[in-house]
């Protein structure tokens, strides 16, 4: 079975491991977590950091540590994963799904301006917007950080899948009040699973780190004056982070190169890969791409390469698709829904060699003729 992006581990992961083992500290304290906060503070030119479970926890503590709550419109980047707008709903409060345009795949900048105008009107001013630089390929985000500075929006960088992508030499989590990182086992470096919560204000970590600790006040006993969470990311997950940071830019070169051999090989199918900004240096973490052919149903490609056993899969469903989410408010153009209903994702794993891709390749563009001939 060829993977769609399984977690590659570089070696010393284990040497770290042994070392909290070591120091018996097993526990969402210890030197592993102060260095893998530092190092990516260092990595990503941030100045302040807070490792937590998973980045889906580390969004929803922006949003508490932001004063989001019960009745409050958060604006989302609707083309995501559900772990980007859940936070939203774990604070009562309200999301507003933005599509996306066929530069970046990423939020609308044109679209998100002309929501918040129509929200204005309503009387809405929302107070947060989560982006998603989908893909590990960085969002329009100079204009989408004006549009927020105009409106008195804090913008959330949801950056789960672009550690290491950057636009205009900076990195992606690093435009808004906070970012976010996730260490989930298919992302481009993996703690098992984990999060980080980045800023430059210090508050908002330092908060951020309170709620983490289940808000336990700065006394000798335990004395809770708020609701809090037990988010913290383990000493021993933090070994291994440190170990697959010091990784991360081999790690993207790789996936890079992964894309582009994809394109060379795919060069004669009918096909659309993800763009990319001029400005921006996405970290490529999957190779996506759209059937430019409407005859080809992406969802019975991916059904047609798991039989032989190659992961690929569809593209992410907007959030403004799902069930769960349908009562709420959506400003669309259709290019998400498009791009869903076209897309797929290709295996892009760190270990996959040349030979790997030209047998993927041979193999999807076999089933490609086969479905263009039933057609
Ligand atoms: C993975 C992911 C998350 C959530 O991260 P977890 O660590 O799995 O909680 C959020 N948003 C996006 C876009 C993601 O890909």
């Amino acid at each position: 079975m060829i993977f769609l992006s399984p977690p590659y581990m570089s070696g010393k992961e284990l040497e770290y491991i042994k070392k909290v083992f070591e120091s018996n500290y097993i526990a969402p304290v210890g030197e592993f977590l102060d260095k893998f906060e530092k190092n990516i503070c260092d990595y990503t030119k941030s100045k302040y950091a807070v490792a937590v479970s998973s980045g889906t926890s580390a969004i929803h503590l922006a949003l508490r540590v932001l004063g989001v709550r019960e009745g409050d419109y958060v604006l989302c980047s609707t083309f995501t994963f559900i772990g980007s707008v859940s936070p939203v709903l774990y604070q009562n409060a309200i999301p507003v799904f933005i599509d996306s345009n066929y530069k970046t795949w990423n939020l609308d900048p044109d679209l998100l301006e002309l929501a918040i105008n129509e929200l204005h009107k309503k009387e809405i001013y929302p107070k947060a917007l989560i982006l998603t630089h989908i893909y590990g390929q960085p969002a329009e985000i100079d204009k989408i950080l004006e549009i927020c500075n105009k409106f008195n929006i804090y913008l959330i960088e949801d950056a789960a899948e672009s550690l290491g992508a950057t636009f205009n030499n900076k990195h992606t989590g690093t435009f808004g009040i906070a970012g976010v990182y996730s260490f989930n086992g298919n992302k481009i470096i993996t703690t098992s699973g984990g999060g980080m919560l980045i800023s430059n204000e210090k508050w908002v970590v330092e908060k951020a780190r309170f709620y983490a600790t289940q808000a336990k006040e700065d006394t000798l006993w335990y004395e809770h004056r708020e609701v809090g969470y037990n988010y913290r990311l383990s000493n021993v997950l933090a070994g291994i982070g440190v170990a697959q940071l010091e990784m991360i830019e081999e790690k993207i070169e790789k996936r890079r190169k992964i894309f582009n051999l994809y394109k060379e090989l795919l060069k004669d199918l009918n096909v659309e890969f993800m763009p990319e900004l001029e400005n921006a240096r996405g970290n490529r973490w999957l190779t996506t791409l759209t059937f430019n052919d409407l005859d080809i149903n992406p969802f019975e490609v991916v059904k047609r390469m798991q039989n032989i056993g190659i992961e690929t899969r569809p593209l992410w469903k907007p959030m403004h698709l799902q069930p769960v989410f349908k009562n709420f408010i959506f400003y669309s153009n259709g290019v998400s829904q498009d791009i869903f209903n076209r897309g797929i994702c290709l295996p892009s794993g760190h270990e996959l060699t040349e030979d790997d891709l030209i047998f993927i390749t041979n193999k999807l563009k076999s089933i490609i003729d086969g479905l263009n001939k039933k057609a």
